[in-house]
């Protein structure tokens, strides 16, 4: 796995310790296939287990954008909430699916005790989502959920880039979300926010895709509406 992980020493921001944490090369890594919600399936190796940088000393877990100085408040955020009780332990090495959840459930904890944006939780929440769709967990519906409500709020509040998504995408990405939960009629929504955008010419591939999933949204919907009509 060498050829796709290397060491990458960083400084921890609340207690200073120095550790190490392991950097996919991501462009080296081959491709399976792509879902239409941007979930990648990787050959040999899952970039998605390394996402999260976790402190063995005291337990910040953060993604690297968010791996930046801490507030004095957010830094007593953390001893109080999570380093009196943290299980000293090292992400260090090699992780398993099994860590890749936990370290993604602490990052999600950890955001929402140091108000980290909407977009930010999002991010970590569709992973999370992803990671149960590659065990084949019912789980995934309920992370998926969670990223379209924080993604919904993000679109509504904060400022683009969401989740390093410009706003065409992340419109493209709520409406394939709505659709994959089961709201067809929103999804439709959604997928035509991101169809009439001006930027949307720039964007060819989300252009082709936002198409073929309206398409089926579309389906979907009417689908829904017979069987309302006939129940
Ligand atoms: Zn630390």
């Amino acid at each position: 796995m060498d050829k796709y992980l290397y060491d990458k020493e960083v400084t921890c921001p609340v207690c200073n310790m120095k550790f190490s944490t392991k950097k996919p090369r991501i462009r080296k890594i081959p491709v399976e296939k792509k879902d239409p919600d941007f979930h990648i399936w990787y050959k040999e190796l899952n970039p998605v287990f390394y996402n999260v940088w976790v402190c063995p000393n005291c337990g910040l877990s953060v993604t690297e954008s968010e791996h930046k100085p801490l507030t004095a408040e957010q830094k007593s955020l953390i001893l109080k909430h999570v380093s009196v009780k943290w299980n000293k332990r090292d992400f260090g090495s090699e992780r398993t699916w099994e860590h890749a959840v936990e370290t993604h459930k602490l990052a999600i904890f950890m955001g929402q005790l140091l108000g980290k944006p909407n977009g930010y939780l999002g991010g970590l929440s569709l992973r999370l989502g992803w990671l149960y769709r590659e065990a084949n967990s019912t789980q995934e519906d309920t992370y998926l959920q969670h990223a379209l409500d924080y993604f919904e709020k993000a679109y509504a509040e904060e400022t683009f880039p969401i989740a390093g998504l410009d706003e065409v995408s992340l419109s493209y990405l709520v409406g394939e979300l709505k659709r994959s939960t089961g709201k067809p009629k929103e999804a439709i929504f959604w997928y035509n926010k991101a169809l009439e955008h001006p930027d949307i010419k720039n964007k060819r591939l989300i252009q082709l895709k936002a198409r073929d999933q309206w398409q089926l949204a579309k389906d979907d919907y009417n689908k829904q509406k017979e069987g309302a009509e006939h129940a």
